[in-house]
């Protein structure tokens, strides 16, 4: 089912003019949620599928290639993501990769440390008992490698000790493009939170 799903996504990006974005939403077809279950869906959470939806995305990658994401997220934002996605791609942000957190076992730490963009994990905020926007698939984390969660002395992805430097190349601030369309579709960035600093983090009520 997963190569089925795979034949047809490759399919549908070669058919894509070579510049050309692709950008698809539905909702979690069944094969994803079977990736799902017991990563970013662990057992015994409370995941109700009709309120997510399943998107395909084009990004510029860093080498200034075009490729191609998925993302799972709540159905309140799909419309925002593809927005954004789209107005990104055709500025050639880059994005250093989109996969679903599932492709790190629904670990976000291993997911951050490949600098992976991704969304929905059900899971607690950091340092928190509480669950985060990610379980609802409300929050999303954009190149998280250059753009760390940061608290004192606490980096994450540890990794990212170098992310604590805001001037380094892809690190997001409020002149960069994707705060600015964030902004303007009603996201907050965790990067203006005022004990943590979350830089990767856009997150929707
Ligand atoms: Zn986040």
């Amino acid at each position: 089912m997963k190569t089925l799903l795979t034949i047809i996504l490759l399919s549908l990006c070669l058919t894509v003019e070579a510049k050309e974005g692709l950008f698809l939403c539905t909702k979690v077809p069944p094969a994803i949620q079977l990736r799902m279950a017991g990563k970013s869906c662990p057992e015994g959470s409370e995941v109700n599928f009709d309120d997510l939806r399943y998107l395909v995305v084009t990004y510029t990658d860093f080498k200034g290639h075009r490729a191609f994401g998925e993302i799972v997220c709540n159905k309140a934002i799909a419309d925002d993501l593809i927005y954004i996605f789209k107005e990104l791609y055709e500025a050639g942000y880059p994005i250093r990769r989109v996969r679903l957190v599932d492709s790190y076992g629904g670990d976000d730490e291993l997911s951050m440390a490949d600098d992976n963009t991704s969304c929905f994990n059900y899971r607690n905020a950091v340092g928190s008992k509480k669950l985060s926007a990610h379980a609802h698939g409300m929050a999303i984390d954009i190149n998280p490698l250059e753009n760390p969660y940061v608290k004192g002395d606490i980096v994450k992805p540890a990794a990212a000790a170098s992310g604590k430097d805001r001037t380094q190349p892809h690190a997001i601030s409020k002149k960069d493009l994707c705060y600015k369309l964030f902004k303007s579709r009603g996201f907050v960035w965790g990067g203006e939170w005022r004990s943590a600093k979350d830089y990767q983090h856009f997150e929707k009520k």
